[in-house]
């Protein structure tokens, strides 16, 4: 096991519309609005949605991303997204750039979720421990 951090860098994107597009390969008035949409949740259960829940949950949450190849994030964040959400999507798409790479979508996504769980948990210690002393 490789345990130096791997480059990547990150693509930012002004609209939830234009990083989908880029998702897509398809222009941003085409992004899909049928069809639907699988996602593995934390506990590594598929689930699968409409196109039309799945932006509802994407811009409910203000961000979304997803990983290019081995090294290039697209992320899509906005002002009204928490910063536990903002961050855990970061280490999450991170996680999709480090070895081991996994065979499987499914058990990358495991990778990358343990990648996203270990953020999250790291800024609640965090909060509970400074942030919420201060008060
Ligand atoms: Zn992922």
């Amino acid at each position: 096991m490789e345990l130096k951090r791997r480059e990547f860098h990150v693509v930012r994107y002004r609209t939830l519309r234009d990083c989908l597009a880029e998702y897509f390969g398809c222009k941003p008035a085409e992004v899909p609005k049928r069809g639907h949409w699988h996602w593995t949740d934390m506990d590594g259960k598929r689930h699968k949605d409409t196109m039309a829940k799945t932006m509802r949950r994407m811009r409910n949450r203000g961000c979304w991303g997803w990983c290019e190849g081995k090294a290039k994030i697209h992320v899509w964040i906005n002002s009204r997204c928490k910063p536990i959400d903002a961050i855990a999507l970061i280490a999450h798409e991170i996680g999709h750039t480090q070895k081991p790479f996994r065979a499987t979508s499914d058990a990358e996504e495991r990778k990358a979720n343990t990648y996203e769980s270990v953020a999250k948990g790291a800024i609640q210690v965090y909060g509970a421990l400074f942030v919420d002393r201060r008060k």
